[in-house]
């Protein structure tokens, strides 16, 4: 247990450890060889009231910090790779839109069911044409009275094949650069919108990516997230944060890694003795440990700013850089260290291996962290 954390994370971190043994962990190689969206585990995440975290009671939602929402990824992530991406893609990305885009009417309307789990959110930015470029954006918006129609198409859309609620990032006038851009929510079932499941992924394969097409999609005005032109700054100030949770979701893969590593050293005899006597292996587990604890740490840091209120966009990059690509070096050692069983199914090790990879590409790949941080420290030139 950290030493930072309150006694309400301790608690947390425990009854979510308990859970993810029990519930995650068990089916985690299942949910990957069948790119199986883990349903049951998502309904027994929101009986534990995590699906509805950092959302206000007054909108259905559980409470708690960024900090609190931190310790329940790391022991999500732990377990299994898939749910914690599922988790934080309607927590920190879906619900949060809706929550710090919309209007009282709008958070009334939506976040009671998806905070209770009873609906499932989605995050649509990426494009075929466009991923880190968010200003280039090709999916347009018409007003035609009180209604906006809706063309283009959206791609890698975590959730999007079981999702309910999508907020969907829009340019309605190209000429407008940031300006141009603005968030939607197209509800499953609308006319015009079709969802087509992507399959083949490296990894995080129970997460229901889905390509979103829009063809002449009709949605009420009422469902624009602010104003015309603000979906911009919404996708930059929702990335800022979520990011945060991906570096929980690295500490979570590194931490399974590292527990996996030392576990099977301490198993595995080779020339007589158990490999962990051996200095290579100990020297590659302190690596792991040290780059763990500061990965956390960086994290534990923007989600304190975050928390606070205070600006956070470099050190939420900071941790999302650190924390994925410490987790990638932690899990080829352990993997390293479990020889070749590691590399074949079923194994921990070889699923976190994988499951690692995508968390350098998405919410910004780890070049678009670099450009974050370092122009944060140079400034205008
Ligand atoms: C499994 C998975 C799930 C995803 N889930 C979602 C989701 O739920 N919602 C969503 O909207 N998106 C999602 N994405 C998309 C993801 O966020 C994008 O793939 C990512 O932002 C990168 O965009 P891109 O793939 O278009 O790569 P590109 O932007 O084309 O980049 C290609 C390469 O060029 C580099 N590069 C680009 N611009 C620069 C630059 N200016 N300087 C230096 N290097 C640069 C990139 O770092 C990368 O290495 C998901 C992706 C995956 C793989």
């Amino acid at each position: 247990m950290q030493p930072f954390y309150n006694e309400q994370q301790t608690m947390l971190a425990t009854t979510v450890r308990e859970f993810a043994a029990e519930k995650l962990a068990s089916r985690a190689d299942e949910v990957d060889e069948n790119e199986e969206f883990p349903i049951d585990q998502f309904r027994g995440l929101a009986e534990l009231g995590i699906t509805g975290m950092t959302v206000p009671e007054e909108f259905g939602g559980s409470g708690g910090e960024y900090r609190d929402f931190m310790v329940v990824l790391e022991e999500v992530g732990a377990a299994c790779g898939s749910t914690s991406t599922v988790l934080i893609t309607h927590v920190s990305l879906g619900s949060q839109t809706i929550y710090h885009g919309g209007s009282d009417e709008q958070r009334n309307r939506w976040l009671p069911s998806l905070a209770s789990g009873e609906k499932i959110a989605a995050f649509a930015l990426t494009e075929p044409g466009t991923g880190s470029d968010a200003l280039a954006l090709e999916t347009s918006l018409r007003r035609d009275g009180d209604e906006y129609v809706l063309n283009g198409s959206k791609l890698f859309c975590t959730n999007g094949a079981v999702a309910d609620v999508f907020s969907v990032f829009t340019n309605h006038n190209k000429e407008a650069a940031h300006r141009g851009v603005t968030a939607v929510v197209v509800e499953k079932g609308t006319p015009g919108f079709t969802i087509n499941p992507q399959h083949g992924k490296m990894g995080m394969k129970g997460c229901a990516t889905a390509e979103l097409v829009f063809d002449n999609c009709r949605i009420p005005v009422a469902n624009r997230l602010g104003k015309e032109g603000e979906g911009y700054k919404l996708a930059l100030k929702i990335l800022d944060s979520s990011r945060i949770m991906i570096a929980a979701q690295c500490l979570g893969l590194a931490k399974g890694a590292l527990d996996a590593a030392l576990s099977y050293s301490k198993q595995r005899i080779t020339f007589g003795k158990p490999i962990a006597t051996r200095q290579a292996i100990q020297f590659m587990l302190a690596d792991m440990a040290v780059e763990l604890d500061a990965a956390r740490l960086l994290t534990y840091r923007a989600a304190a700013l975050y928390d606070e209120g205070l600006p956070h966009s470099k050190e939420s990059a900071m941790a999302k850089l650190y924390a994925s690509e410490a987790a990638g070096r932690i899990a080829s050692k352990a993997l390293q260290i479990h020889g070749g069983v590691g590399y074949f199914k079923p194994s921990a090790v070889e699923r976190i291996y994988r499951d690692q990879r995508v968390t350098e590409i998405y919410e910004g790949t780890s070049e678009i962290q670099r450009l974050v941080i370092s122009r944060a420290l140079i400034g205008d030139l």
